[in-house]
């Protein structure tokens, strides 16, 4: 529910307002737009609350259709929101490529990935060092060590880096040596670990459950917000269909019905939505086009021999030529994609949160 109020009304109106709907026992969260002051009622407010704000003289408007998630809605923030790292940001021009295997397997090979990808342009390394497999029998990740193989391929190179975390007790350990938290398909609505990872300070990719609506990931985004942390990037990694030709459905119109519902930064995993490195330059190509603001690529020394994920992996040679070819797609809807060379724009990182 959204009281729209008049763009000049008094600061004592405003406030008198928000004290009306947190009389209710419920926050609020005002915004300004150059036509209206908003104050948008977060979480559920009931009729008597919504006849009580048209009741008040500054209301204008009182919009009970909004979504049911109020931080995370576009209305809250019509430019959209950036994610700021040391370097580059994420929700801007740039599209941002984070890169690496599935999971972190060997220090060697963590630090060839890593090298292969800075060379390619990418500005975050991804690899699982908590891995949630499907089968208890498979490679289950390397955990701690993993983390620790991680920061010292970021020391060496450069890059950010995003892991995964699988559990509210694991949050703090996966904080101390990521710099980008992922919370995975299979975990978009433990609800524990949304508000686990947002009660911490880095940014989190939260990536859409494989049966979830894109409501669904707009309220698991939510519950990360509302717990206090504003930096969280979506991605959509391809839902489960009837078809069996690729190991996901990527679902395209996802990526623009998300820059339409919300303000926060979109990613798109082409590697789980294909699951054949064959089809990653199209879907790729296709999520650019879409309007994506980043992409999540698996790429491995030597996919033959990767313990998971190999089939969809990308090697050195493959994310090259995939980088360069997304140049120029990019270039065509107005934005860059980074090459190993460009200079990072410095800036502090735990600035603003949204620019
Ligand atoms: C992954 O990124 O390796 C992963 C397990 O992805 P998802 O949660 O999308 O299956
Ligand atoms: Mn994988």
């Amino acid at each position: 529910m959204i009281a729209v109020l008049a763009p000049d009304c008094p600061l004592q109106d405003k406030a008198e307002v928000v004290r009306l709907v947190e009389g209710y026992g419920l926050r609020v969260q005002v915004s300004e737009t150059d036509t209206a002051s908003l104050v948008a009622v977060i979480g559920e407010g009931g009729a008597g609350i919504a006849d009580r704000l048209r009741g008040h003289p500054a209301v204008l408007e009182v919009r009970t259709d909004a979504p049911p998630y109020t931080l995370v809605a576009r209305e809250q923030r019509p430019e959209g929101s950036r994610i700021h790292f040391d370097g580059f940001s994420v929700g801007g021009e740039e599209i941002v490529v984070m890169a690496g295997p599935c999971a972190v397997e060997s220090r060697d090979g963590i630090l060839a990935a890593a090298r292969a990808v800075a060379d390619g342009g990418a500005r975050i390394l991804r690899g699982g060092a908590f891995k949630p497999r499907t089968s208890p029998y498979s490679f289950q990740g390397l955990g701690e060590r993993g983390l620790e193989l991680l920061a010292e391929a970021r020391a060496e190179t450069g890059l950010k880096v995003v892991t995964e975390v699988v559990a509210p007790s694991e949050v703090e350990i996966v904080t101390r040596h990521a710099d980008v938290l992922q919370v995975g398909s299979r975990n978009m609505q433990n609800f524990r670990l949304l508000s686990a990872v947002g009660e911490q300070p880095r940014p989190v990719l939260l990536k859409r459950g494989m049966m979830a609506t894109i409501e669904e990931l707009l309220l698991a985004a939510e519950y990360v917000v509302t717990a206090g942390n504003p930096r969280v990037m979506l991605c959509e990694r391809g839902i489960r269909t009837y078809e069996t030709s690729t190991r996901n459905t990527l679902d395209i119109a996802a990526v623009p019905v998300l820059k339409e519902r919300t303000h926060l930064p979109v990613i798109v995993d082409p590697s789980h939505a294909a699951g054949r490195r064959e089809l990653v330059p199209a879907l790729s190509r296709a999520a650019i086009a879409a309007g994506a603001d980043g992409l999540i690529v698996e790429v491995h020394p030597r996919p033959a021999e990767a313990l998971s994920d190999g089939r969809q992996s990308l090697d050195p040679a493959g994310f090259l030529e995939l980088m360069n070819d997304l140049r120029r797609t990019a270039a065509s809807v107005g934005r860059h994609v980074a090459s190993a060379s460009d200079p990072a724009e410095s800036r502090p990182e735990e600035r603003a949160d949204r620019g």
